[in-house]
C-alpha cells in the first residue's frame, strides 16, 4: 500500500494536489477538512463542536479527527493506500496515525512536505475565500491565527517524519501542473 501525508500550510494547495495524487496514482483521498465540514453541513453534535474551533481559526480536538480517521480506515481496506490531506495536524494525531495504519500493517510511506511563503500562502487564501464562500478563508484575522497554529502545533511533526526518514520536501510555489510534476516525481521515487 501506498500512504502519502500531504504537508504544508494552510493555502499551499494540499486539496488540489490531493486530488490529483489521488487520481494518479489511484488513492483513497482522505481529507479532515472536507470530512468536518460535511459534519458541519449536517448539522450533527460533532459538526457543531467542530465549528467553533473551526470558526476562530484553531485547531479541532485530536480525539475528533483521530476518530474520523479510524472509520476511514475501517471502511476502506481494500484500497492501494490513502493520500492523507490535512492530516496530521499535531504530533498527537501523526502518532495515532502509525497506531492505526501499524494495525493494518501498512504505514506511512511518505510525508511530501509543500514549502511556500508565509505571503503567499495568505495571498492564496484571500482568493480562494471569494470563491469559496468558506468563511475561515475570509477574515485575515483568523487566518493570521491558522498560520500561528500550524507553526506551534503542526511543525514539529517535521521532525518526527524525519526521525523515520520519511520527509520529503517539495517546492510549493508556482503553477498547480508545476507543483504536481514535482509531487509526482517524488512519489514515484518513494512508491
Ligand atoms: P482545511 O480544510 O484542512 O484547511 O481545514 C479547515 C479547518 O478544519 C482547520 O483550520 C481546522 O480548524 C480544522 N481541521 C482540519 N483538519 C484538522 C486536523 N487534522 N486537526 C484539527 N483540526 C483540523
Amino acid at each position: 500500500m501506498l500512504n502519502l501525508v500531504l504537508f504544508g500550510p494552510p493555502g499551499a494547495g494540499k486539496g488540489t494536489q490531493a486530488e490529483f495524487l489521488a487520481k494518479t496514482f489511484e488513492l483513497n483521498h482522505v481529507s479532515t477538512g472536507d470530512l468536518l465540514r460535511t459534519e458541519i453541513a449536517a448539522k450533527t453534535a460533532l459538526g457543531i463542536e467542530a465549528k467553533r474551533k473551526i470558526d476562530k481559526g484553531e485547531l479541532v480536538p485530536d480525539e475528533i479527527v483521530v476518530g474520523m480517521i479510524k472509520i476511514k480506515l475501517e471502511k476502506n481496506k481494500d484500497v492501494n493506500g490513502f493520500i492523507f490531506d490535512g492530516f496530521p495536524r499535531t504530533l498527537e494525531q501523526a502518532m495515532a496515525l502509525d497506531k492505526l495504519l501499524d494495525e493494518n500493517e501498512t504505514p506511512v510511506t511518505g510525508m511530501l512536505r509543500l514549502e511556500v511563503e508565509k505571503q503567499e500562502v495568505v495571498i492564496r487564501l484571500l482568493n480562494r475565500g471569494k470563491i469559496s464562500g468558506r468563511s475561515d478563508d475570509q477574515d485575515r484575522s483568523i487566518i493570521e491565527n491558522r498560520i500561528t497554529v500550524y507553526c506551534q502545533k503542526t511543525l514539529p511533526i517535521i521532525e518526527y517524519y524525519k526521525l523515520q526518514g520519511k520527509h520529503f520536501e517539495v517546492n510549493g510555489m508556482g503553477s498547480v501542473e508545476e507543483i504536481a510534476g514535482r509531487l509526482k516525481e517524488v512519489v514515484e521515487k518513494i512508491g
